[in-house]
């Protein structure tokens, strides 16, 4: 090829002496150095040839550029013209048998700013210039091929990108991704049309800037140049800014704060600028992935890779109102408003009740959420530890894009044939043992027990139901009677006379401590089952959560509740469990916490995190059980299981699968206790340490012969928490149990 193109370089150019290949993708590009001088020249040859208006157009902006008096002081691809007068001096030739496309440019002399160090002067002076580029770009009447121009780098157009997602091979990196490009079209889409729209370079990448010392003295590479919104300049130049730096933002901003005095932008564009560097970011990683794929072989296309990837994760842990509030200031624009607390708690008051609690003695301002975080309206993040109902982490795109997806198809209810009702059912009862085959899908965890006592009562023909200590269970009527946190609890009116109430099974602060406490906490049941039938009032059903959470994340001894069914079920009543906490994974080492106490329940509640947010909860029971309920009178729930809580559900156990979050749970979970333990060493305040998988609970106590519950220790540090950035909760009787999910 090399001879080929030197013979052509002789004939058209008078060019002649060595070529080097300069990296690239599907285009070759040399470096050639002339014999008689030693001036640089770089040749750029494509097979594309349907490029060609397009590498005339180029060729266009690049003589109108060479010739404005405001660039004097930047050097720009200067086009070598031909000694042939062909028109805009770009030659079809023929290369190895093939038509290509050739043109020449004057190689720009400099170091490249990938490899320059960053400082603050040169990253200001590239603000300048980029100014001025834009500035003068915007004088040009831009050719129509880079007018209409659609393609991928075009970041009006990365949703285009959105078909190569599955080209990020890792579904945990692809998830990001996925995260961002929502995130773009749900903010970005729409408003950067209505943006100002110009000739932009369009690459302004580390190498495609020429510096000299502090100085930006070139921009080379107009390849990717097209008219679109003038803000795209910045996110993807801002991008290549951003890497490796412990503050990207701010690095971002010296550059910004510079452009901005050169060329002003608008206070709109500012704030789709965030999302535009993630958009880059994306069509990047996705690009390499595609490429990679292409060319295995081809090392240049990931060596941006790493980084990327880098800032991305980085970029999930700035608060996207903290980068715009950042921009905004670098440009000297007030920042995004805050809510006045005062005035926001008057209006709720007017229209909530206070029996709504509210956290924290500052409450937080929720705007955004992503995954692991949520971000508040004043810019702060903060790492969600309280929250089990985000299960696959909030605002997942496959749930978001499921139920938008869905609502925008039917959404009906159960007394219609759908498909996504018998699909999900059979995907949800496959997580169970083969008994338990039928499902009630209704809206809440309350909705669930309250539907899993009335099963019992019909199925028994019993009136009466034993409870666990410091369980809760929902808010109906039934609910608040089987949950003793609420009745026993402060507001609460006392137990009902259908209700008994066993001790909570708890081995470390409960009635029956240490080693075989289990077997005590049985006999417990065991002489309240008597009793009851000897004053013929005998159980429906025992009904405890796996891990009873809000008596302080308290795990039964083992055998405890292999004992107790056994009890139960030879006094004739059903055994129900309420996974609504402690499913789906979150225990790490099952799917359901039961699990590992070897049981099977005869009635299962499901509930928050089975829609990720959603409003979705489901009772799972036996054949037989559900028989017991069809006694001519209709179970109907308006939207339990309809289409779009089944499309929701189905997503969150594809997303729990693909991205194995059981595995992780348990991983991430054994992490943080080891890491507790270890503290628990130096602190005796830290009674315990308890929990499985994100599922945990600290029990702070004062000292540890009294064991006496350190309930201000406890609120002292979730509120310490919260200032570091951190949500956790606490819980239990004394409210002395920090819990983290
Ligand atoms: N059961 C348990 C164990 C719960 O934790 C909850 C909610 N905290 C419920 C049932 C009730 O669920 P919901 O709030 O969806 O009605």
């Amino acid at each position: 090829m090399q001879a080929e193109l030197l013979q052509l370089l002789a004939s058209h150019y008078g060019l002649s002496g060595t070529l080097k290949e300069l990296a690239g993708y599907e285009d070759k590009n040399f470096l050639l150095k002339t014999d008689a001088n030693g001036e640089k020249y770089v040749i750029k040859t494509t097979p594309n040839t349907t490029d060609l208006p397009l590498w005339q157009a180029q060729n266009v902006v690049f003589k109108a550029l060479a010739d404005m008096e405001s660039l004097s002081d930047l050097q720009l691809s200067e086009v070598v013209p031909t000694n042939s007068g062909v028109e805009d001096d770009v030659l079809l030739v023929e290369i190895g048998g093939k038509a290509h496309l050739l043109r020449v440019l004057r190689f720009v002399e400099g170091g490249f700013y990938a490899e320059a160090q960053q400082t603050p002067a040169l990253q200001q002076d590239l603000g300048q210039k980029m100014g001025k580029l834009n500035k003068a770009l915007k004088t040009i009447d831009c050719p129509l091929a880079l007018r209409y121009r659609r393609f991928e780098w075009d970041l009006r157009y990365l949703l285009d990108n959105s078909k190569r997602l599955n080209c990020i091979q890792d579904p945990k990196r692809r998830k990001l991704v996925h995260y961002f490009l929502l995130q773009y079209r749900t903010w970005v889409q729409t408003a950067l049309d209505q943006q100002r729209q110009q000739l932009i370079h369009n690459d302004v990448n580390d190498w495609n800037i020429i510096v000299e010392g502090e100085k930006v003295v070139g921009f080379i590479d107009l390849g990717d140049a097209c008219q679109t919104s003038l803000i795209c300049e910045l996110g993807i130049s801002l991008f290549y800014m951003m890497l490796h730096k412990a503050d990207p933002i701010e690095a971002a901003c010296q550059t910004l704060a510079a452009y901005h005095k050169e060329y002003p932008l608008e206070i709109e564009e500012l704030d789709l600028l965030y999302y535009l560097i993630a958009g880059r970011l994306c069509c990047s990683v996705i690009n390499s992935g595609y490429n990679a794929q292409l060319h295995p072989e081809n090392e240049y296309i990931t060596i941006n890779e790493k980084p990327a990837w880098a800032l991305l994760e980085q970029l999930f842990s700035i608060n996207p109102i903290h980068a715009a509030n950042a921009f905004r200031k670098a440009c000297g624009f007030p920042p995004k408003a805050t809510v006045d607390h005062e005035q926001f708690l008057a209006t709720r008051d007017q229209h909530i009740s206070r029996a709504m609690s509210i956290s924290y003695k500052t409450p937080i301002k929720m705007e955004r959420a992503a995954f692991q975080y949520m971000y508040a309206d004043d810019g702060r993040t903060f790492l969600d530890g309280v929250n089990n109902i985000p299960h696959v982490g909030h605002c997942h795109p496959k749930v978001v894009e499921a139920i938008q997806q869905q609502a925008a198809q039917l959404n009906t209810n159960t007394r219609y044939f759908y498909d996504q009702l018998n699909t999900y059912a059979q995907r949800l009862t496959a997580k169970f043992p083969a008994s338990l085959n039928k499902v009630f899908f209704v809206n809440s965890g309350s909705a669930a027990s309250d539907l899993a006592i009335r099963l019992a009562f019909a199925h028994s023909g019993r009136k009466h139901v034993l409870v666990s200590e410091h369980g809760y269970h929902g808010n109906t009527l039934i609910g608040i009677d089987i949950s003793s946190y609420k009745y026993e609890g402060k507001g609460g009116t006392g137990q009902a006379s259908y209700i008994k109430k066993a001790p909570i099974p708890d081995p470390f602060r409960g009635i029956h401590k240490g080693k075989d406490s289990g077997a005590k906490y049985v006999r417990e049941i065991d002489q309240i089952l008597a009793k009851a039938e000897e004053q013929q009032t005998p159980f429906a059903a025992y009904i405890s959560e796996s891990i009873i959470g809000c008596g302080g994340q308290v795990i039964p001894p083992k055998g405890f509740f292999k004992s107790a069914f056994a009890s139960v079920r030879a006094h004739g009543g059903l055994c129900i469990i309420d996974e609504t906490q402690t499913g789906f994974g979150r225990v790490g080492t099952h799917f359901w916490a039961y699990e590992q106490h070897d049981i099977t329940p005869d009635i299962v509640i499901l509930g928050k995190p089975i829609g990720n947010g959603h409003p979705l909860a489901a009772v799972v029971t036996t054949d037989e059980i559900a028989r017991s309920f069809e006694t001519g009178m209709e179970f109907f729930s308006s939207f339990g299981g309809n289409p779009v809580s089944c499309a929701t559900g189905l997503a969150v156990l594809n997303v729990i699968e693909e991205e194995q979050l059981q595995a992780h749970a348990l991983a991430v979970g054994n992490y943080i206790i080891q890491a507790l333990q270890k503290l628990a060493l130096q602190h005796p305040q830290i009674g315990e340490v308890r929990g499985t998988g994100l599922f945990l609970g600290i029990e702070l106590i004062e000292d540890v012969k009294s064991l006496q519950p350190a309930t201000t220790l406890a609120s002292k540090i979730k509120n310490e928490m919260k200032q570091r950035g951190i949500l956790i909760s606490t819980d239990g009787p004394h409210e002395n149990v920090l819990k983290f999910k």
